[in-house]
């Protein structure tokens, strides 16, 4: 069967030593775990060219919200291995991430279509020490229901670490495209309930792996649904002028989602499961939305959520501390969750 890479068994104790040597490069700064948030897209233009319009934007979104937070950014146009096209490209830069960068302890998948949209929200990381796998998603529809929408890959963090490593190697096997997805993909649909014929995907793959190895993956596994860090974007977009109205950012839930996810919109792609009109739209809204967050520092906003153009919101000042003390959601975070 198909292999990322080499068997590694001492990550462990080799990343370890590798730190205590190398204490300009600490894996926890200030008491927080170091986290790269990791994205990409194909290598070649999308095949609807308003779709590179749309990853810059997507990529403009996620580099806000971690130069805020002061997590580092790696964005991938690489295709590191030929048979991990598509979907499945994220296992093995993720385990490639991971062995380069001994430092980060976290690495944190995200989508290209998807959006973050609350500025301020943190991902709580001392809920997970004892776990290292965070991924959105309900545990009913998991191991009750083998639903192949029980969690999203389209947003999860891994720790960098041994057990990490071996996920990647129990999960990538079905995803070497040809024949082994292909068949795969059969063996997915036959045991995931709602999964449409296709190929294998990442994200059914690790639904199966994790539903018929519970004992052996679960412990470390947190199912995360508190917040949206994936939250899927047709029940969210419509609300976003009623969550203005009541709510502020930094709730990270329903109220305020942390995170939009155009699933099935595929605005890069030639066909998706939605009218291209209503994705490219609604992501015009989400990153308004988010992007508004941004500009509120500066004294600006979007004239409105589907308008590029922006408007003053405030007059120029001779004391422009004022506003950084009140307005900077890197202060602001503090008090408003
Ligand atoms: N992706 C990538 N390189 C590729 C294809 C996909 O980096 O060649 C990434 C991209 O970020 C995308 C994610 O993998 O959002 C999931 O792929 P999928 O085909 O499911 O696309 P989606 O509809 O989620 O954008
Ligand atoms: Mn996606």
């Amino acid at each position: 069967t198909y292999r990322l890479g080499p068997k590694i068994t001492a990550w462990d104790e080799d990343r370890k030593l590798w730190l205590q040597k190398n204490p300009e490069f600490p894996n926890f700064v200030q008491g927080k775990p170091r986290v790269m948030l990791v994205t990409g897209s194909p290598p070649n233009p999308c095949d609807n060219p308003i779709g590179d319009h749309y990853l810059l934007k997507a990529i403009k979104n996620k580099i806000d919200y971690c130069r805020i937070h002061g997590i580092e950014i790696v964005y991938n146009l690489a295709q590191l291995e030929m048979e991990m096209a598509g979907y499945w490209a994220k296992l093995p830069l993720i385990r490639r991430l991971m062995l380069s960068h001994p430092e980060v302890e976290w690495i944190w998948w995200m989508d290209s279509d998807a959006l973050f949209t609350d500025m301020v929200f943190e991902i709580p990381f001392n809920k997970y020490e004892d776990h290292n796998l965070i991924i959105h998603g309900y545990p009913d529809l998991l191991f009750d229901q083998k639903s192949w929408v029980a969690v999203n890959t389209g947003s999860f963090l891994v720790r960098n670490c041994q057990w990490s490593l071996d996920l990647l190697d129990a999960w990538a096997p079905m995803g070497p495209k040809g024949p082994v997805r292909e068949e795969a993909g059969k063996v997915l649909t036959a045991n995931l309930k709602g999964r449409p014929a296709f190929e294998a995907d990442d994200q059914s793959a690790l639904i199966y792996l994790l539903t018929s190895q519970k004992d052996q993956w679960m412990d470390k596994v947190f199912i995360e649904n508190s917040y949206y860090l994936h939250g899927y974007w047709a029940g969210l977009v419509d609300r976003y002028e009623e969550m203005i109205e009541k709510y502020h950012p930094g709730l990270g839930d329903a109220r305020w989602p942390f995170v939009t996810h155009f699933v099935g919109c595929k605005p890069c792609g030639s066909y998706g499961d939605y009218p291209a009109e209503r994705c490219l739209k609604n992501m015009e809204r989400a990153f308004n939305f988010a992007d508004n967050q941004v500009l509120n520092l500066y004294g600006f906003r979007h004239e409105g959520l589907l308008s590029p153009n922006i408007k003053r919101i405030r007059n120029e000042t001779d004391n422009p501390l004022q506003y950084v003390d009140q307005l900077d959601v890197r202060h602001a975070k503090h008090e408003s969750t």
